[in-house]
This record gives C-alpha cells, sequence and structure tokens, in this order.
C-alpha cells in the first residue's frame, strides 16, 4: 500500500529545486545552501476531533491539516520550505484514505512553494490521523514570536474571528504571505496564529512577554459565522462570546508600537482588514472594556490541548 502511495506521489509531485532527493529513499535530501535560521513545527490532526471524516470530502481533512501547519509557520513570519507527511489510516479502504487527504494538501503545498519531501503511513484499527511536520525559513527581519509584547504595543489582528466550525474550519487560507509581508514592512514585537481561541491565544502572548492586555470589545471584528452560530445554537451565547473563543480562526495576532500601529492600519496593506482590538498593559491579566468604558477580567476560552 505504501509503495503504492509513493508512486503516486511521485507522479503528482512537481519538481522542487530544494529537494535533492524526494519521496522513496529511505530519507530524503534538501539543498540547504545560504539559509539562516529555520523553523520547524509539526501538527497532528484527528477524525473526530479536528474533522468529521463521515461528514467531509477526505481531501479537505488533507488541506486543513496542511493549512494549520502553515499557519504555524505563519505565526513566526516564516517562509515554507519543506514538510513530511504522516498518515495513520483506518484499514477499511486504507488507500482511498491516503489518497484523498493528499490530493487535498498536493495544491496548497504548490501554492506556498513548499516540497513534499516524503512521509510515512500505517494502517491501525483506529481513526484517521494526519501528521505533518514543516521546515520553514526565517526572513532576514528575523522571527515573530510570543514573547516580545510590550506594555502600549497595540494588540492588531487579521480577518474576523468566530463561527469557523460553520465551514471556514476546513477552507480557511494560512496567513503566510500576509505574516511575510508584516513582518517585511512594519515593526512587529510579537505575534502568533489564532488557532485555539481569540483570547486564549492572545493570552498566549501575555503568558510569554509577562504583561496584561486590555481588550476594546466593542472593536473585534466578529465573523458571519459567528452571528450564524450565536443565533443557530440560541443557547444564549452572543456573537461575541464565539468571536472570543471558537478558535480555528487562523487568523493572526499581532504587537506593533502605537506609531507602527498607526501606520499599518491606515495603510491596510493586505487584501483582509487589519483591526486593532487593544492595548498591551504592564498589569499583568487580561481585561474587557466595553463601549461604556467599563474594565472588567476576561477569562481566556478555547481549545484547551490535552
Ligand atoms: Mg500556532
Amino acid at each position: 500500500m505504501e509503495r503504492d502511495l509513493i508512486r503516486w506521489l511521485r507522479q503528482r509531485l512537481p519538481p522542487h529545486p530544494l529537494l535533492r532527493l524526494g519521496p522513496g529513499d529511505d530519507a530524503a535530501i534538501l539543498k540547504m545552501a545560504n539559509l539562516g535560521d529555520c523553523v520547524l513545527t509539526i501538527d497532528m490532526l484527528t477524525d473526530h476531533v479536528d474533522f468529521e471524516l463521515s461528514k467531509i470530502d477526505p481531501r479537505l481533512a488533507g488541506r486543513k491539516a496542511l493549512a494549520a501547519n502553515l499557519s504555524d509557520l505563519a505565526a513566526m513570519a516564516a517562509r515554507p520550505l519543506a514538510g513530511v507527511v504522516a498518515l495513520a489510516l483506518p484499514r477499511q479502504g486504507a488507500m482511498d484514505l491516503a489518497v484523498a487527504p493528499c490530493e487535498g494538501l498536493l495544491p496548497l503545498a504548490q501554492q506556498y512553494d513548499l516540497a513534499i519531501a516524503g512521509g510515512d503511513t500505517n494502517s491501525w484499527d483506529g481513526p484517521l490521523a494526519i501528521s505533518i511536520t514543516l521546515l520553514g525559513a526565517v526572513t532576514n527581519r528575523g522571527p515573530l514570536c510570543r514573547g516580545g509584547a510590550r506594555p502600549g504595543d497595540r494588540i492588531l489582528v487579521t480577518g474576523s474571528f468566530g463561527g469557523s466550525i460553520l465551514g471556514r474550519h476546513l477552507t480557511f487560507e494560512p496567513r503566510v504571505a500576509e505574516a511575510l509581508l508584516l513582518n517585511e514592512r512594519y515593526e512587529l514585537h510579537a505575534g502568533i496564529d489564532a488557532s485555539d481561541g481569540l483570547s486564549l491565544d492572545l493570552n498566549h502572548i501575555l503568558e510569554e512577554s509577562r504583561c496584561g492586555a486590555v481588550v476594546k470589545t466593542e472593536a473585534i471584528p466578529v465573523a458571519d459565522g459567528a452571528r450564524r452560530l450565536a443565533e443557530t445554537l440560541a443557547d444564549g451565547s452572543t456573537p461575541l462570546d464565539h468571536a472570543l473563543g471558537d478558535g480555528e480562526d487562523f487568523e493572526l495576532i499581532l504587537a506593533a508600537p502605537p506609531q507602527e500601529a498607526k501606520k499599518m492600519l491606515s495603510e491596510q496593506p493586505l487584501s483582509v482588514p487589519i483591526t486593532e482590538i487593544g492595548e498591551f498593559i504592564a498589569d499583568p491579566g487580561l481585561w474587557q472594556i466595553d463601549a461604556s468604558g467599563l474594565r472588567r477580567s476576561l477569562a481566556p476560552r478555547g481549545w484547551e490541548h490535552t
């Protein structure tokens, strides 16, 4: 089965300048001349946790797995280089289930000039699991980390938040080009991709930067999906609740000094809007401030990894 998959892959993989030797040998060989610091990241997606295979086109599971990994490279402002893909396959229909996720991720790999260098498969009595490891290159502007936010920095976000479960979590565009452009053109102090939930991911920046933040809830760009989900669920949750805690928006959350933030907001250099949603402060803790100016504690909510 694995040999069939490798044969199938080799027929479809376009040549890539980084690949001295691609899939088929015991290991791949990359041409790595003149590369500076590299970023290495891994993400595993599983049926019933990250997608429901019985309800979706299996190609979307592969696409999501790669897109989520690319989003982590975006969060570091790193350029995608190469990746390896591991699949744990249910014994029933293993070959079809191996091909479909690959079909879903190959166009995305090509779009981001990512070399698929190899992979591994196993069949077992469990559900489909897709694990992807990516290598990225830090640009001469340096990496974007979680630990650099300073009091006074503005909190900026790309796009909108909430309700991605209605479909966007499978089809989102990782903000790779956006992160590279912003990191090149502006002074950014910190960044993260919003995978777990806006409030929880912002809190990850606070923990690493050892500071606090005040979020202007009125300013948060709430996605249409968040409104639709609140309406559909009718469980008392508001669109704002969904924007703050749903997760899998895969947008960027950035810290930038005030003057730089002002420039980014007026220039709006991306095809998605950049919005200022608050400010980092010296006091620890996450706070929300509403339109009336009332400041309350904001509990970070979202996906907690087990
Ligand atoms: Mg991340």
